[in-house]
């Protein structure tokens, strides 16, 4: 199977070591036709962009480019930080990018306290025992399924990492809502098990390096093997090739209001 496109990269505006020209020429390296720098939202400690302004220098950045063959897309990772599944980026900044993922991340500034606690907190007490565990699953789940469902995301990523969910219920989220499923290679994540729960569920993958360097743009071995092991053919991959360059299609692309 042929891989055409890598739709989650970070670039130094949040923790990654690359301008947005590096990676540019990275992904041209690799053979990619087209390359999305997706940077962390701003309420990840320390690797989120340090300002929405960011986003907005990306495009000014990507409009400047002359990489010829690739095709250089805007995008953001949001947080997803309350349990209704309320994002760190709001809609006057992501309308303007072509790429929109979401993800639970670790050391997020959660919309408020309350949530802080049964999103957050619950999440570091799961090792206490099953029953704190079911819960910070039954939050984890919730949020994510709300994140999907009140925004006009494209790809969720990572799902479960560092979060457990149900991921079956995830997965019937991201058909039901049109969400493309992430198998992330820079964290070799999720396991084959799950992937294979998910394409049960009907879910469409798309397989992402999450590059934070230069070397590791388009680097999706990870996630190529896994979907040949399970035999999940090329249409149901959303980066595949499949008779001819069909590029991204993303929400942000089909209409301006959602
Ligand atoms: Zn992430
Ligand atoms: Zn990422």
């Amino acid at each position: 199977m042929q891989y055409y496109g890598d739709y989650h990269t970070h670039s130094r505006y949040s923790d990654g070591q690359e301008s947005v020209k590096r990676i540019a020429d990275a992904a041209r390296q690799r053979g990619l036709a087209e390359v999305a720098v997706t940077d962390h939202g701003p309420n990840v400690v320390v690797s989120g962009v340090k300002n929405l302004d960011c986003y907005y220098r990306v495009l000014e950045e990507i409009h400047g480019l002359e990489i010829p063959g690739v095709r250089v897309l805007a995008g953001a990772e949001a947080n997803i930080i309350d349990l209704e599944g309320k994002l760190d980026i709001p809609p006057a900044v992501y309308e303007q990018l072509d790429v929109l993922i979401c993800g639970l991340h670790p050391y997020s500034i959660p919309a408020n306290i309350r949530d802080g606690y049964r999103l957050f907190g619950r999440n570091h007490l799961r090792h206490l025992g099953p029953g704190w565990r079911q819960k910070a699953v039954e939050a984890n789940t919730r949020a994510t399924v709300a994140a999907l469902e009140n925004n006009p995301v494209d790809i969720l990523s990572h799902p479960g990492l560092f979060f457990e969910v149900d991921i079956e219920e995830v997965s019937r989220a991201c058909v039901r809502e049109n969400v493309l499923f992430e198998i992330n290679c820079g964290h070799h994540h999720p396991e084959l098990e799950d992937v294979k729960i998910a394409f049960k569920a009907g879910v469409t993958f798309i397989i992402s390096s999450d590059a934070h360097f230069y070397d590791t743009v388009g680097e999706l071995e990870y996630g190529r093997s896994l979907v040949e092991k399970l035999g999940i053919p090329a249409e149901r991959i959303a980066n595949c090739r499949v008779g001819g360059d069909k590029g991204w299609t993303g929400k942000r692309k089909q209409s301006k209001h959602w």
